[in-house]
């Protein structure tokens, strides 16, 4: 059985034979790009490579990029632990032409790496198409022999990707993976795709526009191929699991949380709650963000507050996440030497705000308890949502993520009023420039609606889980 160690190597080093660089990840908060949140993606570094605006000793390139989708375009933070496939960190091995080859080799290279290299048997392997791209169409149908019958055309929506609202994309091609008739879920392309049978594997795109803020698209200098593969979805298929959470990486870290002191019970959400977690907060530590009330130190907060009230659904009451970053190192720390170097600094913020947030957290908890057994409708008021979110730092998020537990909605409406009028009077009892305070106010609430945007709009909470 391969690890997920070994299946990275195999990755970068099938590249390399072709000619490719090895380019090592980098960092999460991407460099000079205002326009992204965290990285999400390989493409990311390459960024103004595929725009032209800057080159490269290389013309072609792999990697595996280390990448955050917990905020803007690429949110999968509401997913993780409720499907089998998404995490908020992961890492996505990645080849890349700039002006280099296009369409047929980079279909050519993917199909050998998965069915000769990696010897998965091409019945269980699925394709779609962007369903204007015959040319891609064809390559697969033609030239590599893909049966029409585990083939498909897909709109927009899954088959044109973009890196943000702005900047490179193109349609992409998707590689999926059947992991057979005892998991629920349709094949790609279809009406009933709810559930994990047919997980999506890789992700070929065809980078050949730029959009601009009007959404405008201009053709690129040279069409360029931008892949991305999850390694831990790979690591699934190649160990024969049927979910992310069950490869070797993250069974590992699932033991070390069930063996922490004080664990009460085995709650499968939680644990993978945690063990996601663990990564992102670390490797965002590691890459400099810092818990904080807005911009990405939010983000890394909302994520550690999660962590921590999972933590206590696991019954664990004192400090406990900052203890995973041992286990964490173990499990990673080779590929990732940072990791290892600033393993005391991730311990010491995660404790510190882990220390914070327990003085709050229980308090707050036992207020939302009191006001859920009053509630006729199923939803939450929005006063009791402003107020855990003002009073114990419960970001809009988590009580969102306990509503869900229980099968409740938020009153988003509501909380929005309470917002506003807080922030009427803090501008009220501002001594200093009025729109001083009202502008800081404005970019916390910003930063609270990061992700939220759809939820409000519909003013109810399921819009957070499509
Ligand atoms: P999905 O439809 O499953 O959410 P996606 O279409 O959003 O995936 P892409 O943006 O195409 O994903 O990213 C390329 C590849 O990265 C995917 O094919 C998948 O293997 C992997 N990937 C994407 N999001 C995640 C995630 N949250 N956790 C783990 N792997 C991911
Ligand atoms: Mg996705
Ligand atoms: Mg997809
Ligand atoms: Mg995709």
């Amino acid at each position: 059985m391969k690890s997920s160690a070994e299946l990275r190597t195999i990755f970068l080093d099938y590249f390399r034979r072709q000619g490719h660089e090895i380019v090592p990840s980098s960092p999460l908060v991407p460099a000079n790009d205002p326009t992204l949140l965290f990285t999400n993606a390989g493409m990311v570094q390459f960024k103004e490579v595929f725009l032209g605006r800057e080159a490269r000793t290389y013309d072609r390139a792999a990697s595996s990029q280390r990448c955050v989708r917990a905020g803007g375009k690429h949110n999968d933070l509401e997913n993780v632990g409720y499907t089998a496939r998404h995490h908020t960190f992961f890492e996505m091995l990645g080849n890349f032409s700039f002006g280099d080859y296009f369409k047929r080799e980079a279909i050519g290279y993917a199909w050998e790496l998965l069915t000769e290299v990696l010897k998965l048997p091409p019945e269980r392997l699925w394709v779609t198409v962007f369903k204007e791209d015959d040319e891609a169409a064809n390559i697969w149908l033609r030239g590599i022999g893909v049966s029409p019958e585990r083939f498909s055309r897909c709109g927009a929506e899954d088959n044109f990707w973009s890196m943000g609202e702005t900047g490179p994309c193109g349609p992409c091609s998707e590689i999926f993976y059947d992991h057979g008739p005892e998991i629920a879920g349709g094949p790609p392309g279809s009406s009933e795709q709810e559930g994990d049978r047919y997980t999506e594997i890789w992700n070929l795109v065809f980078m050949q526009y730029d959009r601009d803020k009007e959404g405008r698209l201009s053709p690129l200098p040279r069409p360029s191929v931008d892949t991305g593969m999850g390694l831990e979805r790979l690591a699934a298929v190649m160990q024969g699991v049927h979910n992310n959470y069950d490869i070797d990486l993250f069974r590992h870290l699932i033991a070390a949380i069930t063996a922490l002191p004080g664990v009460q019970n085995q709650e499968q959400t939680s644990l993978r709650v945690i063990a996601d977690h663990i990564r992102s907060c670390a490797f965002l530590i590691v890459d400099g963000v810092q818990p904080a009330n807005e911009g990405r130190g939010y983000v890394l907060r909302r994520i550690i507050r999660r962590a921590i009230r999972h933590g206590h659904v696991l019954g664990l009451r004192d400090p406990f996440f900052y203890h995973l970053a041992q286990p964490l190192v173990q499990e990673m720390g080779e590929a990732y030497p940072e990791l290892v170097r600033l393993q005391s600094q991730v311990e010491r913020v995660l404790k510190l705000e882990e220390e914070r947030f327990n003085e709050t957290l229980e308090q707050g908890l036992k207020i939302l308890e009191q006001d859920i057994i009053h509630l006729s409708d199923g939803v939450i008021p929005g006063e009791t949502i402003f107020r855990l979110y003002d009073t114990f730092g419960f970001p809009v998020d988590l009580t969102a993520d306990i509503a869900r537990e229980r099968k409740l909605s938020l009153d988003m409406k509501g909380f929005e009023q309470a917002m506003a009028r807080q922030r009427e009077r803090a501008r009220a009892a501002s001594r200093f420039s009025e729109e001083y305070s009202a502008e800081e106010l404005q970019i916390n609430l910003e930063t609270e609606f990061i992700g939220y945007e759809q939820l409000c709009a519909k003013g109810q909470v399921v819009a957070l889980f499509c």
